[in-house]
């Protein structure tokens, strides 16, 4: 190890953070876990990040690779073993000149550990957004690997319907560049199979033109959840693409299971007109108690991650619905959300453009699900367990209902969840890739896929 060691600090031109450094107790954690890697290794450049990979492919150590660091699972850090944080690699720069694409969009490059507050902060002036998530300090690298649902979702499709390329470190230390004409194999399987195939360092994106958008809540009271949910998804499916909505219930921050139901809604357009028009039978469903929908900037629409405390944990579980279980799947989480001990419960409505992708053109294969359910419960470990029986109930109950998982929303990563995350068809296609480009599983911290056998 100390000459691997020497190799690396004689290679590596970025910060290596270990126990006792300064610094050590913040690099050492992801934003959701606490860790204690023996090494965070910061590269500012691709070549850095080669020499991280060559140290880590020798040393036998577990490695995590951190993006944004929000992953629900704790990926972005272990115990023992080595982080390579990407948070240098940030950079966010429109690459064409000025000259767009046929379909308008305008192509920019992102750097591996660049955040969407980052990336939209960038955007603005430009008069551009991607279609992304809801919170700034997501990472780019983590969504977008596998999927990324945010406020253009209906109209736009996953953050990684929006990708272009990618340059990745492989686990032999390569650089290699993934895309419709370079290594397509790759660019197929990092749509979706997560961080699999290596380090993604940067990310091409079509970025589509912006105007300000018409962002807010219209709130409903718990006792209407019932009929506001179905009458929600019924409109939902037949509804502008403009308009991608999110439906909350059981705010623990708003009162729980008494707390109202909030239809969180973007209009993807500044024509007030229009937005009235796709919002009212939104403010029909039942009666408004709150609603404070506004015109504003895309990028004011992404809200600020929270670090949890130290102790404190956040475990979060999702599953999939498609059109035929919507009816059954709402009227129990109608029921659990109104119920003591529930879990804080949102449905995200989907649809629209995603919908439009074949099922294998990405290894994100769920295209057909119409909605994505997410429950979230957050505390000291005593806490969780304590609502762990009535989440654990919710989910028996709505397992029937569910068709597949998306991983970005998932706490725990065990054989079950990876079966919901990829179908088999899927996973056996990733598992031919895994084996090309990364066959000794270096990169093993994710939802994992095993090298497939030589056939
Ligand atoms: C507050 C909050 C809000 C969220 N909102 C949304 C949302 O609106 N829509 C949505 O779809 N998801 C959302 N998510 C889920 C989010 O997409 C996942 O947590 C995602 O994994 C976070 O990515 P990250 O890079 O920040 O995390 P990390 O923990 O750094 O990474 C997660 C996984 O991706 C891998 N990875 C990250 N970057 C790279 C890279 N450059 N190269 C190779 N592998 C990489 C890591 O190794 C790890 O396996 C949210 C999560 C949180 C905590």
């Amino acid at each position: 190890m100390t000459s691997a060691l020497d190799t690396l600090r004689r290679d590596f031109g970025g910060d290596i953070i270990e126990p006792g450094d300064a610094g050590y107790e913040a690099a050492a954690r992801s934003r959701l876990v606490a860790g204690s890697p023996a090494y965070v290794l910061r590269p500012k450049a691709v070549a850095d990040v080669q020499a991280a990979v060559r140290f880590a492919s020798g040393s036998g150590l577990a490695l995590s690779v951190r993006g944004g660091g929000h992953g629900f699972a704790g990926f972005g850090t272990n115990d023992g073993g080595i982080v390579i944080d990407l948070g240098a690699l940030a950079g966010v720069e429109v690459v064409d000149g000025g000259a767009p694409a046929g379909d308008g969009t305008h192509l920019v490059r992102i750097g591996g550990g660049a955040t969407w507050g980052q990336v939209a902060d960038a955007l603005a002036p430009h008069g551009l957004a991607i279609s992304s998530g809801d919170t700034r300090s997501v990472g780019v690298g983590g969504l977008t690997l596998s999927g990324g649902m945010g406020w253009k979702v209906r109209r736009y499709g996953l953050a990684l319907d929006s990708l272009v390329a990618a340059q990745l470190v492989t686990a032999d230390g390569a650089v290699v560049t993934a895309s419709a004409d370079e290594h397509p194999d790759l660019f197929w399987a990092i749509r979706g199979g997560g961080g699999n195939f290596g380090v993604v360092t940067s990310f091409e994106f079509a970025a589509h033109p912006t105007t300000r958008v018409f962002f807010g809540k219209v709130s409903f009271p718990a006792t209407e959840a019932a009929a506001v949910l179905q009458g929600w998804a019924d409109y939902l499916r037949t509804a502008p693409e403009e308009l991608t909505s999110i439906a909350n219930l059981a705010n623990p921050f708003a009162g729980g299971p008494e707390a109202p139901v909030e239809i969180h809604v973007a209009f993807d357009g500044d024509d007030a007109d229009a937005a009235e028009q796709a919002l009212a039978p939104i403010r029909r469903l039942g009666t408004v108690v709150a609603d404070d929908v506004e015109l504003m900037a895309y990028a004011d629409v992404l809200v600020e991650g929270a670090t949890p405390p130290p102790g404190v944990h956040v475990l979060a579980h999702d599953g999939l619905v498609d059109q035929k279980s919507v009816p059954e799947a709402l009227r129990i989480l109608a029921e659990a959300g109104t119920s003591s001990g529930s879990p804080s419960i949102a449905v995200r409505s989907l649809g629209g453009a995603m919908s439009r992708v074949p099922g294998d053109a990405t290894a994100y294969a769920h295209r057909q699900a119409e909605l994505m359910v997410t429950t979230f419960t957050g505390g000291p470990a005593p806490v969780i367990e304590a609502h762990r029986p009535a989440l654990d109930a919710l989910w028996d109950r709505l397992a029937p209902h569910l068709d597949g998982a998306y991983a970005n929303f998932l706490s725990t990563a065990d054989e079950t969840d990876v079966t919901s995350v990829y179908p088999e068809p899927t996973y056996e296609r990733l598992a031919t890739v895994k084996r090309r480009y990364d066959p000794s599983n270096l990169f093993a911290r994710n939802h994992n896929v095993r090298p497939g056998q030589m056939s």
